[in-house]
């Protein structure tokens, strides 16, 4: 029999793309089959973005095929989000997955397109595939407000930034103000009428599978499993198979900053770094670093501009130097480093000297800290990430946060620094708590992922059902 292929489709972006390969790399190295990612790229010739689809070749088994960008000016506004561009244009390239499917000499069996992409999944029903499936590379609350996303849209009125109380998700802890995803912050935008879409799109595939895992989000998944709402609204069955994280591996560039790190002391050392798109204004910059400096403790801190994005525009790296107070490289010499260029950011986390991530709550972040055992302190920027910081902190325990949304208001250097202390320095007893629990879903992560574990079944569960595994 020939060997089975999986056709998976990423959308542009590195923080799509690399959940796309991760995906990829797992299913033909545990489930040895044939896979090809197509990957969707964002068309504004990102450095990054083709330099991480390279790399991925180059560690991969998976065929990955960067597919030619499509033009979305007349479909979109000029000013449309990021969110909505992208839908948008993986809705538009359809007959370019078709044509790729097409002139393949061996078809592939199933689909498998990010959420960003199921509206291309009916291009898996027009080449004859067998299955379409979504990933979600994100968390299970995070699916359960999309798909319920369509009902809130009929049953509540007005905008959701002005609801008094939280909005009840079925077998989730209910959304809050502070909770809400970038895409519900207008639903009169685009790229809000898109997410709703989506949510109703999500349930007309053949299943779904989400980067969490049973230990970690039990009742959630329960809840898509057992009869009820959200089961109703689900339709379909949803798969945990996280954590599913780049490992770590040979790191050839800026190989100094694990010099530096492999003489800081165990746990010591907190690392900063706000994904592929964060940024901070001038003066939250200002406080941070001197919250930094205040703490006493040690760090790494990436400071970069955001990747150049969907016409997003991106600035030489070095400048961001300029933002930094006067003299604070002289007066942290030694005790951090601030690095302006895309860091190796799993082989850092990975460093026995690590002691903390000031993360903006990316759920690849998140993940990458959590399979380390690295207690977080969360800095929600924006896109879900407020949710996920919620979940960490209220749920799961591994994180602490700052009293106001650091996307509302400037967090002073004061509290950042009280925040970094608990986190990293030994005698804190709430962070001693947080530590521990980091450490406690460490060893789930891993057991999830074990042969027989929770996620590791979950998958094979998937791979039966649609003939890819015997
Ligand atoms: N990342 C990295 N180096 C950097 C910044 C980010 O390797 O300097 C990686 C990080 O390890 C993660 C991804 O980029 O895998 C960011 O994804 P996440 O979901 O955390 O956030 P997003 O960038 O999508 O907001």
């Amino acid at each position: 029999m020939d060997q089975p292929h999986a056709l998976l489709v990423a959308s542009p972006g590195l923080g799509h793309l690399i959940p796309i390969l991760e995906l990829g790399n797992r299913l033909s190295s545990v489930l040895n089959i044939h896979v090809t990612i197509l990957a969707v790229t964002s068309g504004s010739s990102s450095p990054t973005e083709t330099e991480a689809i390279r790399a991925a070749a180059a560690r991969t088994a998976c065929e990955i095929t960067e597919l030619p960008s499509v033009d979305i000016d007349n479909l979109v506004e000029p000013d449309a989000t990021v969110a909505t561009k992208i839908v948008v244009k993986m809705r538009a390239m359809k007959s370019k997955v078709r044509d790729a499917v097409e002139s393949m000499k061996r078809k592939p069996t199933v689909m498998i397109v990010d959420f960003f992409g199921t509206g291309l999944m009916c291009a898996a029903d027009d080449v004859g595939l067998t299955a379409k499936y979504v990933y979600i590379p994100s968390h299970a609350w995070f699916l359960a407000v999309m798909v319920y996303l369509p009902v809130l849209d009929t049953v509540v009125e007005g905008e959701y930034v002005d609801i008094k109380e939280p909005l009840k998700i079925p077998g989730c802890k209910p959304v809050g103000r502070k909770e809400l995803m970038e895409t519900m912050l207008d639903r009169s935008d685009q790229q809000y009428k898109e997410c709703v879409r989506v949510g109703l799109e999500v349930p007309m595939s053949d299943g779904v599978l989400v980067n969490t895992w049973e230990e970690l989000q039990g009742n959630t998944l329960a809840a898509f499993r057992e009869d009820g709402e959200l089961n109703r609204v689900m339709k379909v069955l949803v798969y945990p198979i996280g954590p599913i994280v780049r490992t770590s591996g040979h790191v050839e560039k800026l190989n100094s900053i694990f010099e530096w790190l492999d003489k800081q002391g165990e746990r010591s050392v907190l690392y900063v770094c706000l994904g592929s798109g964060g940024t901070l204004t001038f003066e939250q910059t200002v406080e941070l670093a001197w919250g930094l400096e205040l703490s006493g403790q040690r760090f790494v801190w990436v400071l970069r501009r955001p990747a150049s994005y969907l016409g997003a525009s991106s600035s030489d790296d070095d400048q961001v130097i300029t933002s930094l107070p006067d003299g604070f490289l002289d007066r942290t010499c030694g005790v951090g480093l601030v690095v302006t260029q895309w860091a190796p950011q799993v082989e850092i986390l990975s460093h026995r000297s690590i002691g903390g991530f000031l993360s903006h709550c990316g759920w690849s972040s998140v993940l990458e800290s959590l399979t380390k055992g690295v207690p977080i302190v969360a800095w929600p920027l924006y896109a879900e990430q407020w949710m996920n910081a919620t979940l960490l902190t209220e749920e799961i325990g591994v994180a602490v946060r700052t009293l106001e949304l650091p996307s509302e208001k400037v967090i002073g250097r004061e509290e950042v620094a009280s925040l970094v202390r608990k986190i990293v320095a030994e005698e804190d007893e709430e962070g001693q708590e947080i530590r521990a629990k980091a450490e406690e879903v460490r060893v789930s992560s891993e057991r999830a992922w074990s042969q027989g574990g929770s996620s590791y079944n979950s998958l094979f569960e998937w791979a039966k059902r649609c003939y890819l595994v015997s």
